[in-house]
């Protein structure tokens, strides 16, 4: 069988990449593989449902650039498609000096990013949330909420009514590239396309290797763990609550989330884990693939370099993750009145953090190609607010190149 393009990875930067490329090229044939047997099933549908603002990332990444436009495509996305979402705003607390200092760089940063964010005293802060302590807090007045799940089902209804095809179950176990095409293997099927994009998410290393890519990084599994508030707790807060990032750490901290579907959150803590797709609903069958993905991280140098690194942090979102005690700490800073008995069971996601072979966690979105493929190497958050960017950047690379 052979198609114009092949994308393999049927979460949302594979799903918004497909429908962009069969809206810009209508007549071409274009065909989504995805390994499980539905769409969304890693990332995507494991995450705290965030429509992120873009405050955090340094002008000129293409964190900040796509973030700000993802969040605006997002909505406009929904709003024309009916899908619910929210947009209660957001509040990040700091909570003693060290994190006052680094709230106050982040209100310039918004400030110049154009953001609309306004500085709250304490009283004005316990003012708007009353279960929420700290000594100042952004008010980020755009952030959204919404399922991701939705927005795939409709991507994926949306690149079907335009003539795409969507296999399940279909994993790429092999690629080779020709002067002329890609030829793609699955363990059922064998394709061949003019060209290949690859949103693989936890897997985007092992693509990039079939490949023989001159890539230098690895994917470290990230496991996020949250918890979930009991029903008589759902008017603990209206807004998002975050604390104050640890510094050079791509991570957010365990934040409080009201869920579009009404659910409160707390979490994701990340804790450095051996398996990549290990959650609590898929993944425990697979003992062999635990074993090749600690395998994986063990024989990369930089993954013991990056514990050098980082071990106090990976050590210590090792131990609350241990003990709900433990967890409730970096949440007892700002919301004091929560106990371990508010929280309950709720799955987790694992995030796919590209680590360089010097030890270093690659914060912004990470590309490579060779001359008849594209791979989307490292997108962690907020890729899923970012994703339809993504697929327009995607789709113009390919135009730039004339290899459309
Ligand atoms: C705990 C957590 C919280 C997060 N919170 C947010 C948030 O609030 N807001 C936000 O914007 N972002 C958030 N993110 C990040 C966001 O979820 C991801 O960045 C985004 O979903 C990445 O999408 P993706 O399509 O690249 O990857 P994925 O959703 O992981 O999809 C990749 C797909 O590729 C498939 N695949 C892989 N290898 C193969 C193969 N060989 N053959 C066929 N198919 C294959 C996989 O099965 C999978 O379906 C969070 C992530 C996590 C883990």
């Amino acid at each position: 069988m052979h198609y114009d393009y092949i994308i393999i990875g049927g979460g949302i930067v594979g799903l918004s990449t497909a429908l962009q490329l069969q809206q810009r090229y209508p007549d071409h044939k274009i065909l989504l593989l995805e390994k499980e047997d539905a769409l969304a099933r890693h990332q995507t549908g494991h995450n705290s449902g965030v429509i992120h603002s873009g405050i955090y990332y340094p002008p000129g990444s293409f964190k900040a650039r796509f973030c700000r436009a993802g969040a605006a495509a997002t909505v406009a996305y929904c709003e024309q498609r009916g899908i619910a979402l929210r947009r209660p705003g957001k509040l990040i607390v700091a909570c003693d000096q060290h994190e006052l200092l680094r709230l106050e760089k982040l209100y310039t940063l918004s400030k110049s990013h154009g953001l609309a964010t306004a500085w709250l005293s304490a009283g004005e802060l316990n003012e708007q949330e009353p279960h929420i302590r700290g000594l100042a807090a952004i008010l980020v007045d755009s952030t959204g909420i919404v399922d991701y799940r939705e927005i795939v089902r409709q991507l994926a209804r949306d690149f079907a009514a335009l003539g795409g095809r969507i296999e399940l179950n279909q994993e790429v176990i092999s690629l080779a590239e020709t002067r002329d095409a890609v030829q793609v293997r699955t363990a059922r099927d064998e394709f061949a396309t003019r060209f290949l994009l690859a949103c693989g998410g936890l897997q985007s290393d092992r693509l990039a290797r079939m490949l023989d890519l001159a890539v230098d990084f690895r994917i470290i599994p990230v496991r996020g763990e949250y918890y979930r508030l009991p029903e008589h707790r759902r008017d603990l807060v209206r807004r998002l609550i975050y604390p104050v990032p640890a510094p050079d750490m791509p991570f957010l901290g365990v934040h409080i989330t009201p869920m579009i579907d009404g659910t409160i959150t707390v979490g994701p803590n990340a804790v450095f884990a051996w398996r990549r797709e290990a959650y609590d609903d898929i993944g425990k069958e697979r003992p062999g693939r635990s074993v090749r993905d600690a395998v994986d991280s063990v024989t990369f140098s930089g993954f013991w370099r990056m514990g050098g690194k980082y071990w106090r942090f990976a050590l210590g979102e090792a131990i609350n993750s241990l003990s709900k005690r433990g967890y409730l700490k970096s949440v007892h800073k700002y919301c004091p009145e929560l106990g371990v008995e508010d929280l309950q069971a709720y799955p987790a996601g694992v995030r796919a953090q590209a680590v360089t072979r010097d030890g270093s966690l690659v914060h912004d979105f990470l590309f490579a190609e060779s001359p008849r493929t594209l791979h989307v190497c490292n997108a962690p958050s907020p890729a899923a607010t970012s994703a339809l960017p993504i697929g327009a950047h995607l789709c113009d690379k390919l135009a730039a190149s004339g290899r459309y």
